[in-house]
């Protein structure tokens, strides 16, 4: 059942003996998450000035000459507000980029010595950096498929169920998902509905216009005028025509379903979006180095916020 992803025997791996050796203390960590976030030279979160120095400050050991303000690696980052040590952040961030399916708030909490609460909230923050772009340029040939997840709440109000999951098939969540041939990435989340206008703006979102696009032969996805279409007939039993097939975006649906059933027991329908994306993020990341995918993951948090008040709303 284990798949070994593409690339994978080719691509350096960083071992949790490589890891402690790289990071003996809370200072290298800060060097690479400084290094991480300012590759060209440190700059001030707020106004984006160059003319920094350093400051005696113990929280924030830089201040900017232009808007007179004190900064650490943290501020304007999903890190920003923690008082994690860096230390456990780079675990915390090694442990989720080189876990297949993802790891779990309780497994988190145990191997870096965090409350859960505090591991759930760490590993929410690095999933929203992991999140993949809306605006991917695939350039095809793409296939596009839709899918539903998520289960019937029985003792939910049925008001609440229909505010929570939307007009999908029997209180399930609607997803739709593109994979590009070409680059190999994934683009996926949440959606309405399954109606046509629904799943072909999130295509045309995400695929250059004259691209070839497969799909199956849902109503949803007849008459596409932007794209070269075709679609196989899997009620025909017709899965594989030629070139015409969505094995490619089904196969990242079951590993998605997988990886749901069993990491995470209970994702709330809430956060399922976030989950997806990650998911999308792993996919798309997978051929990278480790060391890579955790300067990506870095990366992705400059810029964000994320608070707990927004998180458990
Ligand atoms: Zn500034």
């Amino acid at each position: 059942m284990a798949h070994s992803p593409p690339g994978k025997h080719e691509r350096s791996g960083v071992s949790l003996m490589d890891l402690m050796r790289l990071f003996p203390d809370e200072e290298s960590a800060r060097a690479w998450f400084e290094a991480s976030k300012w590759p060209t030279g440190r700059y001030c979160p707020r106004c984006g000035s160059t003319n920094t120095h350093e400051a005696k400050h113990a929280k924030s050991p830089y201040r900017c000459r232009d808007c007179k303000k004190y900064f650490s690696v943290r501020t304007g980052s999903l890190m920003e507000g923690s008082n994690v040590p860096l230390l456990k952040w780079v675990f915390a961030i090694y442990l989720e980029a080189t876990s297949l399916k993802g790891i779990s708030s309780m497994k988190l909490h145990r191997d870096i010595d965090v409350t859960q609460k505090t591991a759930w909230f760490m590993l929410h923050r690095i999933r929203e950096a992991w999140a993949t772009s809306k605006n991917a340029n695939f350039t095809g040939p793409a296939e596009a498929d839709e899918t539903y997840m998520g289960g019937l709440r029985k003792n939910m109000p049925k008001s609440k169920r229909k505010e929570l999951f939307g007009q999908g098939r029997a209180g399930k969540v609607a997803v739709a998902g593109v994979k590009d041939r070409a680059t190999n990435q994934v683009s996926a989340e949440v959606v309405e509905g399954t109606d046509r206008l629904t799943l072909q703006f999130f295509i045309e979102d995400r695929v250059i216009n004259g691209a070839k696009v497969y799909t199956d032969e849902a109503s949803a996805y007849k008459d596409m005028p932007y794209f070269e279409h075709e679609a196989v007939k899997h009620g025909a039993g017709e899965y594989v025509r030629g070139d015409v097939h969505t094995n490619g975006i089904e196969s990242f649906w079951s590993m998605l379903k997988r990886a749901h059933k069993g990491t995470f027991h209970k994702i709330s329908e809430k956060h399922l979006n976030r989950y997806i994306q990650q998911f999308a993020g792993k996919h798309n990341m997978r051929a990278l180095d480790t060391i890579r995918q955790m300067q990506s993951i870095v990366a992705g948090m400059v810029g964000r916020r994320l608070r707990y008040p927004d998180l458990i709303r």
